[in-house]
């Protein structure tokens, strides 16, 4: 696999985690419970966590909010999970950060949005505060900027200077340069405030994949901070999954980016946690980080004329997901195993000897039976009603075998 030359960026230490430097790219989440409710959203990051978020965002946007913060990350400590907790500030964050230092103290990052902190005002006071309790209590900062929410300011001086010059920019243009201007600008106002190049990590989220593209390859190669990756309301399901993935991989296979998000819209009551898989499986699907198994399996075809197949497939998927929490526990590298699931003999044995367990189903007019390749070798053909269950023995010997930890001792 060809190696990716990653940018180089300067470390910063979140928590337990750290962010850019030679370390992996770190996948985060957002909650979207009420930060208020201590008890929900103790819940959801305990989720989110397990599902394998190493960083937690929730937003910070009441007193209410901020009174609760300690009492979350008391609660998720004692659940035991160590996952650094973020506060996303807009607006008021000022305030709440000064009123409340229990607060500043308990979070592990704070997420400051330039463009919402000082609107209306000539100075930069409110930035100013941020980053002040941030430096008193040595926590880093993200400066996060919005095209939904760029300081109108500096958008509006960029836009008038372009409009002067004799052949201007498009607009589209000057938005961008204004995005990545606003971000450098900003952090290098927080370096005089008193933060450290390695307590700064800087986004610059826009909402159209090309857009993204765009502002953080420039953003990259004008800075070295850290940079925090993703798509803004990326959207629901399928657009959302696909055009997360659209936009981060060509930066990720550039190098850019240390840690990133997918902004998915959960749909009622779905799954938060889905942005988690999908961002692993961004990572995973480019060979950046290994998390879970991979199953390669056919589309189907005509050659499938039962659903039996996709079943299978479907199975061994959840029973992956399931046994991953403990597998990754005692079978130390097990996120590495690939299984192919293939719907018939035409490129079923090919593509199963390419993974480490491979089982081809029969085919329309096939004989019932089913072979099973292990590590590119026949190792068994399965028949009768029970092909499932005997290829999930067969994986569960394998993967004891080939990935228990190993004794040490006399
Ligand atoms: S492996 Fe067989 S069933 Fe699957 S798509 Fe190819 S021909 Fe169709």
């Amino acid at each position: 696999m060809p190696v990716i030359r990653r940018r180089k960026s300067i470390p910063v230490t979140i928590g337990n985690v750290r962010v850019g430097g030679d370390a992996p790219v770190v996948v985060q989440s957002m909650t979207n419970t009420d930060t208020a409710d201590v008890e929900s959203t103790v819940q959801q990051i305990a989720a989110l966590a397990r599902a394998g978020s190493e960083m937690v965002r929730i937003t910070v946007n009441t007193d209410d909010a901020a009174r609760a913060v300690p009492y979350i990350v008391d609660g998720i400590r004692a659940k035991g999970w160590n996952t650094p907790i973020i506060g996303d500030f807009h607006y008021n964050g000022h305030l709440l950060l000064s009123k409340y230092p229990a607060t500043a103290e308990a979070l592990d990052k704070y997420r400051i949005n330039p463009g919402n902190c000082s609107i209306g005002r000539k100075d930069d006071d409110n930035f100013r505060t941020m980053v002040e309790v941030a430096v008193k209590h040595q926590k880093p900062v993200r400066i996060g900027v919005n095209w939904g929410s760029l300081d109108q300011a500096l958008l509006t001086k960029m836009m008038d200077e372009n409009s002067r010059l004799p052949e201007p920019l498009d607009a589209r243009d000057v938005m961008m340069e204004a995005m990545v201007v606003s971000a450098l600008d900003n952090a290098a106002t927080a370096e005089r405030y008193g933060l450290r190049r390695d307590q700064i990590i800087l986004s610059a989220k826009v909402s159209g994949v090309r857009d993204l593209i765009d502002v953080y390859t420039e953003l990259a190669g004008r800075c070295d901070y850290a940079l925090h990756l993703g798509l803004t309301e990326a959207g629901m399901g399928m657009k959302g999954i696909v055009a997360s993935t659209a936009g981060l991989s060509p930066l990720l296979l550039a190098g850019i980016g240390d840690t990133i998000r997918t902004s998915l819209t959960p749909t009622p009551g779905g799954d938060r946690s889905e942005e988690v898989r999908c961002s692993q499986q961004i990572l995973q699907s480019l060979s950046i980080r290994s998390f879970m198994p991979q199953v390669t399996s056919c589309p189907g075809c005509g050659r499938t004329t039962s659903t039996y197949f996709q079943e299978l497939a479907e199975r061994i998927q959840h029973y992956l997901v399931e046994s991953m929490p403990q597998w990754k526990q005692i079978y130390p590298g097990v996120e590495e195993l690939k299984l192919a699931v293939m719907g018939c003999v035409v490129n079923g044995p090919g593509e199963s000897k390419h993974a480490n367990i491979g089982i081809s189903l029969p085919g329309t007019f096939e004989e019932p039976k089913a072979p099973v390749y292990v590590d590119g070798h026949l190792f068994t053909t399965l028949k009768g009603d029970h092909i499932v269950e005997e290829f999930q023995v067969i994986l569960n010997e394998y993967v004891k075998r080939r990935y228990a930890k190993q004794q040490t001792g006399v």
